[in-house]
Formats: C-alpha cells, structure tokens, sequence
C-alpha cells in the first residue's frame, strides 16, 4: 500500500514558514530525521567537503515504493500527519512534507530505495526538482540518500557558507543533537573518507562517552552523576556533572520527547541549583532528557524546531531545579578544584557545602611583567631588555609587592622607537626573546572590555542622546532578560524605558556606539547574556562589556596606522592578563628564538 498523500492546503499554512535549507547542515538534519521516522536501526552519513559536493545518508529503514519515492519530493508530502489536530501530538521528528522538497529544488538529488516486500527497489535522479531519472534498481532494503552540489543552482546561498571547518562543525553540531538521543542506532560519520565518528549501538551514557570522551584519560562520564525524578507532568532524566568537573566549555544538552532543544529559562534552572558551587567562568555539562505528554508542548514555534514552548514551564523550572540540587546533594558533591583529580572516585567528605565552596583568588594587580602563569610567555620582563632604559629596573620577583610599584613602574610598556610590522590580522613586534604576533582586533575587544567593564563597576558609562529615539521590538522573554539587565545597561549609557509591553524606547547609547550599530549592539547583548545563562549582576556586567567590546572593536579588515597601533599594544600591555580574551581567545603569540631556530633546521 502506498502511505504518502498530499497535505491539505488548510494544514499546510498551519504550519510555520517554510523548512529553509540554510546549510548542510540543516540538509543532513533533515535526511537523517527521515531515516529515524523510517525506523532505521543503522544510519552513515558520508560527507565530503563539509556537505558542500556531497551529502549522502544510508539506512536500513522501511524504503520507500515506487510511488512514494516519487511523492516523497513533492511539497507538503508525508506520511506523517493528515490533520490539523496531529500537529499538536507529534512524535516523529519530520512532520512538514517540506524537507525533501527544498533539498531537491537546490541540489542534485539521487535515492534509492526499497522496502521489505519488494523485489527490485527504486533508483530516482532529480536536479533542481527536475526528475532526470527514474527506473528499477537492485539495492538492499532501507534508502541511500546522495545530495550533491547543495545550492549549486543558488550562487548566494553558496556563498554564505562559512570555511569548510565551520560548517563541519556545524554538521557534527546537528549530528550530536541527533545521535545522543537515538543511543539504540548505532552511527557512522565519514567526512572525506576519514571515519570521524563510530558509534555503536547502547545506552544513552555509552553514547555521551562516544562522543565526547577521550581515549587514554578516565571516563568522561565518571564525571557525571544521575539525575532523574517522575511527576505528573514531567519526567527528567539524565547527568549532570559534578561541580569540580565544570569548565569553559561546557556540553550542555536539553531534549524533550527524544528533540534536542534549546531552553534558556530550564538552562537558568540549572544553573540556579548549582550556584556557588562553580569555581570562576566554569559551567557544568548537563545532558537532560525530559519526557512530557506531546500535547502540552508546541515544537512548531520556531522553523528549525529548536525551540520548544511548553504548557507549565514554571512548574518544570521548579522540578528540574529540584531534581539537579537533590542530585547534587546525594552525591555529596562537594566540589574541591583539585583539578588532578578529576575522575577519581569520589570519597565523601564531612565539611559542608559552604567551607568547600571553590575559593577562587582573582588578583586585580596582577602583572604580566613580574611572572606568567604560560610557560611560552614567560620572562616578559626581558623582552625589551636590550632597549629598556636603566628607570625601567627589572621587576622583583616577589608576588606581594604592592599593586602601586607595580603600576608606577610598568606604565610604558614599549620602547619609544618600536613601529610594529602589520600583517594580515596580526601586529608583529621583534623582542629580544623572539617574535610577538597579536591579534589586534582581539587586543582592542581585550581593551575595550576592561574599559566597560570599568566603567560599569565605576557605575560611569558615558552617554550621548540618540536625536530620534529608537523604538525597538521584543520578544516576551527577551523582555524578561533586559529587565533584569536594566541598571546594567543604564550605568554603561544605554538610556533605555519600557515603551510598550513589546517594546523599548532607546533615547540613548553609550558614547562609544553609533546610532546605526545601537540596536544590533543591544540585541547582542540580549543574546550574550541569554547565551552564557549569566544570573548574577556581575556576571552581567562582564557580558555586558564584552558583547560591546565585539560590537565596537576595530574589524580585522580596518588598517591601523602606526600610531593606533603602538597605542592599542600600549593599553594592552598595562592590562593585567593581556594574552587572553574575556571569552578565552588567544591574543598574542610569541615565537622564541629556538622556535624559530628549530624552523629553520
Ligand atoms: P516529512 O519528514 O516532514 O514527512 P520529508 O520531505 O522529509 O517530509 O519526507 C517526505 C516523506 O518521504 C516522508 O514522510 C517519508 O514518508 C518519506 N521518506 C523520506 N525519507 C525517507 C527514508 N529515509 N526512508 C523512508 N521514507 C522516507
Ligand atoms: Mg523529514
């Protein structure tokens, strides 16, 4: 029986806008969501060129017949719901008839397919939703999906796609969503004939230790302790890290009904459980699953379903910020920053959680001329000794010296005669212990963020009023989020009032914006701090800072002139750790003397 009819023309403008296929990535979403609808138990992907040649998706699922093969391509076909009601009780991951439509319309397209009961499957060749082929072909059961040259007949679209290794990681990205809740398929990635990724059929925490743990060091998993409880309305289960555990960056995971999603405000649940147990800018990775009866969630909000509304998200707030403390307190997780010791078992321990808090020492006069934490910068101190005049006397070594030696005596950090080389992004300085390269859009987002920083602690943003004020629209939780940000934001120049219960007057920005970048530089900061999950004010204030250094730093393309570039090395330097950005990015590299050395062996 063929399974495929055409969806009401009344259903399909229920549905939100269309299921763009931005990138390759979304592209391999789509194909291998059909293989999980298809009931595959075995899925590759084979890439090459970051989905750019080819995109080719293989399993062993129900196949298609003749018929469906051929509808499968048409708008708004599938197998998958009839009516409106259906919409709202969806458990398979495609529901629109509209992926294999938009990928055919901009790539070239070859399936084949077969089904169980059929002696010969379907070979079908379309290009640019032109059928060229379609005839008999002896394939095993399931569908080999090939898609090459995605956008080859839409120029634009192939121009905004990023680097090769962007849009890699992009795919890996959409593949771990998918992999990490469908443990029982098992999963091949090949990308340019290199198997990058080979997971074998088990449990969700085998899977999670497939993909991210690392052979050779403890289990990445031993990190982790469980989390489940059972409601009414919701049932979570899932890991959490222990605290000792969090760092930079973190891998943080919510799905729902086996959906990856994203949820800022579940994400603000977690965080609030595991608040100060964190040491510094560390998060925890969580991999939650929650379980809810499908019709009291709206999957269909966003076009690329990532976003998820659910009916009582107060309620799970709570639940799950109940389930990570109790979790953490069964555990008795109390987090100690002997990082060596991570993965160890873990030994209970009588003090509480508040003596073993991380006790993290931020030392504001800390100075990278006296010492460095970086093997490779180390000896700052003697970098411009051959030039240094005899007032710049060498720093001594003791760590308690008083923060105001410190400043009086390395306030100039470059001799006077030294023009830094430009090249491409980079600001090369000879030293006499090598070679410095910088990053100067990173010096100046570096400078800029101290600068914002500063003034915002210093409650002292500068101002200039906009001559026609801007009225800008939000969401509702985007509503939310600047509320809670306001003085923030007000203390560094942004004259901001509710205007509406949609919208915000801007009468004026921080001096430093112009009223073209204002807006974007505010929803910017929106995202940031959403992003980063930031709750504390001063957590605010650095996402603050930073989103506005990013919007008003120099672009990497800008040509500096000699005298803005030894002033930014100059402001950089007196900058107590000038080598990383807030956000962790490398600012400057030093090439030694035996580095080059061994270059030119
Ligand atoms: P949707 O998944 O939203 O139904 P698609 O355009 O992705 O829409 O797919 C259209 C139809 O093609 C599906 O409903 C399904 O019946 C069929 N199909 C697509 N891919 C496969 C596959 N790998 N195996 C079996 N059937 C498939
Ligand atoms: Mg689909």
């Amino acid at each position: 029986m063929d399974i495929i009819h055409l969806l009401p023309d009344s259903v399909a403008n229920q549905i939100a806008a269309g299921e763009v296929i931005q990138r390759p990535a979304s592209c391999l979403k789509e194909l291998v969501e059909n293989s999980l609808d298809a009931g595959a138990s075995r899925i590759q992907v084979i890439v090459r060129d970051a989905g750019r040649t080819l995109l080719q998706v293989i399993d062993d699922g129900s196949g298609m017949s003749e018929t469906d093969a051929r509808m499968a391509f048409e708008r708004h076909a599938t197998s998958k719901i009839s009516k409106a009601q259906d919409l709202f009780a969806l458990r398979t991951m495609g529901f629109r008839g509209e992926a294999l439509a938009s990928i055919c319309a901009v790539a070239q397209v070859e399936v084949m397919t077969r089904r169980k009961e059929d002696e010969v499957g379907t070979l079908l060749e379309i290009h640019g939703s032109e059928v060229i082929r379609q005839e008999p072909c002896q394939c095993p059961v399931g569908t080999n999906i090939k898609v090459k040259n995605l956008f080859f007949n839409v120029p634009v679209r192939r121009k905004f796609l990023k680097t090769d290794q962007t849009e890699l990681r992009n795919l890996l990205t959409e593949f771990y969503h998918i992999v990490l809740v469908y443990p029982k398929v098992q999963f091949t990635f090949v990308h340019n004939d290199e198997v990058l990724l080979e997971l074998p059929a088990g449990t969700e925490k085998q899977r999670i230790e497939a993909i991210f743990g690392k052979s050779g060091s403890k289990t990445y998993t031993g990190q982790f302790v469980d989390v489940a409880t059972d409601t009414e309305l919701v049932s979570i289960r899932g890991f959490i890290g222990k605290p000792e555990a969090a760092s930079k960056n973190a891998q943080q995971y919510f799905f729902v009904n086996g959906r990856y999603m994203r949820h800022p405000y579940f994400h603000k649940a977690i965080m609030t459980a595991y608040s100060g147990m964190l040491a510094g800018e560390t998060n925890p990775s969580y991999f939650i699953y929650f379980d809810v009866a499908p019709e009291t969630i709206d999957v269909n909000i966003h076009p690329t379903k990532t976003e998820i509304k659910f009916q009582d998200e107060q309620m799970i707030f709570q639940i799950l910020m109940a389930a990570v403390r109790e979790s953490l307190g069964k555990f008795n997780l109390t987090p100690s920053l002997d990082f060596n010791r991570e993965g160890e078992v873990e030994m209970p321990t009588d003090h509480g959680a508040n003596t073993a808090k991380p006790h993290v020492v931020f030392d504001p006069n800390y100075n990278p001329f006296t010492h460095s934490p970086k093997p490779s910068v180390q000896g700052w101190e003697k970098l411009y000794s051959p030039r240094t005049t005899s007032h710049e006397q060498q720093p001594p070594t003791n760590d308690t010296l008083s923060p105001s030696f410190q400043l009086s005596t390395f306030t100039s950090h470059l001799p006077a005669d030294l023009t830094p080389y430009k090249y491409n992004k980079y600001l090369l300085l000879p030293t006499a212990s090598g070679l410095m390269l910088v990053h100067y859009r990173r010096a100046h987002i570096k400078v800029l963020y101290e600068q914002y920083y500063k003034q915002m602690t210093l409650g002292k943003g500068v101002s200039q009023q906009l001559l026609f004020p801007e009225v800008i629209d939000l969401s509702p939780d985007d509503i939310v989020l600047l509320d809670s940000i306001i003085d923030e934001l007000r203390i560094v120049g942004f004259d901001i009032d509710q205007f509406s219960k949609t919208a915000y007057s801007v009468s004026g920005i921080p001096a430093t914006l112009n009223d073209q970048n204002a807006q974007t530089a505010l929803l910017n900061i929106l995202l940031a701090v959403r992003e980063t999950g930031a709750s504390a004010t001063d957590n605010w204030r650095k996402q603050i800072a930073l989103s506005l250094a990013k919007d008003t730093a120099i672009p990497v393309s800008k040509n500096l002139t000699d005298e803005e570039a030894k002033q930014l090395l100059d402001q950089l330097f007196a900058l107590p750790d000038y080598r990383l950005t807030p956000d962790g990015k490398t600012i400057c590299v030093l090439l030694s003397d035996d580095d080059l050395a061994r270059k030119f062996t």
